[in-house]
């Protein structure tokens, strides 16, 4: 069986791990590798690490740092071949799409090549007379990243690239369903020119991750997974004195107007519904179709959807591959049967697809329920698979009012032709990051990403500005220096001259 173990101080961990999880192929549903799992004693070498790089590094010229950084991007980008490939082996998407997610990933790398442009601060001269204030980000330390299954590189690199950028040494903590890629990119940052021990790649479950929040020697915890956990770790870290930001999941919604163009809302309704077999926190997974629009719609999107080729990601011809593992193709699975329980209409039936050769694969073709309701589980709850359900509604306040209601707001889009109602929608939605004729608006690096109310813990969303806020932590200097002029006693309140 092959061993996928911890990236600690420039090399893989060579102790023997008391604990391991499984990692499947999804598209033969055989297990492929074991992956160890890290207890205290582990984490504390990586923190050690972390630590006694960081003395240097946190002092290393911005130049020396873009230098690296520039050659990892180039590491990435000519490997990124070979990363997509361990997403589809592990993950089960078909590669270009697990080769689109490595290129957004390789972007945040770009952006924090620009490093020395973005730290710079503010310098006022002479805020009293000879007495300058000038403003410095400095970084936090150690930082520790935990991520989700579902984008095993991309949300990675929203995380360590600006962190290490910043000065900052980092721990990430990946899916113990898809480690490799993580494994992989530490290989590469370290021919890159890294210095040993400024990014650390331990595995782990719950145990891990409550031995990071933990940590003394951990600064700031970055999360994104789904919205119980990215609570717990919020409430946890914070408790604990870290800096947390912790990103959930989501419900996101698709608005059709009546005067939409249908063939473009069909297309991206199917494609933002079913690329990635709905294992995307941006995926739209409810459709709020308005007026008239559900009739003239939904005939468009099952001809869409009878065309979908569903196969292992490894095909070229697969355009949604399986679910990432056994246990959750049966809670998907089990969602579509609370649906059909609580009256929806199944108007597509992805338990039927089979894939020949396939059959021990985690597979679920497409799912579509018409005539949802608020008020059933699989409108409520986050199913994070191939299922989208058609909610049908009076006119555009009730869909606006649809949307702000759910405790979810990660993402949403409308679908419009009308310049106005576009941009009252953008105005009075309650989402963080909203799309107009964009089905999946996810912003480029050099915007932040992140939802609101329990699709984010916390205050900052991830890279752009606010990935730079949060990992480096403001100082303002005042400073004199003396003229003679200056010299002798005075107790009273400095006066501004
Ligand atoms: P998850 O919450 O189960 O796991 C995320 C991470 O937390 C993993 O590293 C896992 O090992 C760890 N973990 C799991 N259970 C834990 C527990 N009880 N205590 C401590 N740590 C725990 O999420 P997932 O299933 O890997 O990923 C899918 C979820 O991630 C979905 O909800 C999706 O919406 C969300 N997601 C959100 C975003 C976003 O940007 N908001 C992006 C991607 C995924």
């Amino acid at each position: 069986m092959r061993q996928i173990t911890h990236w600690i101080d420039g090399k893989a961990w060579e102790g023997r791990a008391e604990r391991k999880g499984p990692v499947y192929d999804p598209a033969t549903g055989q297990q492929a590798a074991e992956v160890a799992f890290a207890d205290r004693a582990v984490l504390d070498q990586a923190v050690e690490a972390a630590a006694r790089a960081g003395a240097s590094w946190r002092d290393s010229s911005l130049s020396a740092r873009s230098k690296v950084l520039f050659a990892f991007r180039d590491l990435v980008d000519r490997n990124k071949k070979e990363i997509a490939s361990l997403l589809t082996a592990e993950h089960g998407k078909v590669l270009s799409d697990a080769l689109g997610s490595v290129t957004r990933g390789l972007e945040v790398i770009e952006f924090a090549c620009g490093v020395p442009q973005l730290l710079k601060g503010e310098f006022s001269e002479n805020v009293s007379t000879d007495v300058d204030s000038y403003s410095i980000r400095q970084p936090l330390g150690v930082c520790a990243g935990i991520t989700p299954f579902n984008f095993p590189a991309m949300v990675p690199m929203w995380m360590y690239p600006i962190a290490i950028a910043c000065g900052n040494t980092f721990i990430l903590k990946p899916s113990e369903k898809d480690p490799s890629a993580s494994v992989l990119c530490a290989r590469l940052f370290k021919e890159a020119g890294l210095p040993d021990g400024v990014f650390n790649v331990v595995h782990g479950d719950r145990e891990t991750v409550d031995a990071i929040l933990a940590h003394p020697g951990i600064a700031a915890v970055s999360f994104v997974g789904s919205t119980p956990v990215a609570k717990h770790i919020y409430e946890t870290g914070t408790r604990a004195g870290k800096r947390v930001q912790a990103l959930g999941g989501a419900k996101n919604h698709m608005v059709v107007l009546p005067d939409a163009d249908l063939d473009l809302a069909a297309d991206s309704a199917v494609s933002a519904a079913y690329g990635s077999a709905g294992e995307r926190c941006m995926a739209i997974s409810v459709l709020v179709t308005v007026g008239d629009v559900a009739d003239r719609l939904l005939p468009k999107i099952r001809e869409r959807i009878g065309k979908l080729k569903v196969g292992p990601g490894t095909e070229a011809s697969s355009e949604m591959g399986p679910l990432v593992t056994k246990d959750h193709h049966a809670r998907v699975v089990g969602y579509v049967e609370k649906g059909v329980a609580e009256g929806a209409e199944l108007v597509e039936d992805g338990r039927r697809t089979k894939v020949p050769g396939h059959e021990r694969g985690f597979f679920l073709g497409p799912c579509l329920f018409d005539r949802v309701t608020p008020e059933m589980a699989i409108y409520r709850d986050e199913i994070f698979g191939p299922v989208l359900s058609v909610v049908r509604a009076e006119g555009y306040d009730q869909a606006l009012d649809l949307v702000n209601r759910n405790r979810y707001a990660n993402g949403v889009a409308v679908f419009t032709n009308d310049g106005g109602a576009a941009r009252r929608f953008q105005n009075e939605v309650q989402v963080g990051m909203v799309g107009i004729n964009v089905p999946i608006p996810v912003p480029m690096a050099y915007y932040s990403f992140g939802g609101w109310k329990s699709s984010l813990f916390g205050d900052s969303h991830v890279h752009g500005r606010e990935g730079i806020h949060f990992y480096t932590r403001g100082k303002v200097v005042t400073s004199r220096w003396p003229e003679p002029h200056h010299r002798g006693v005075n107790l009273g309140f400095p006066q501004m001259k």
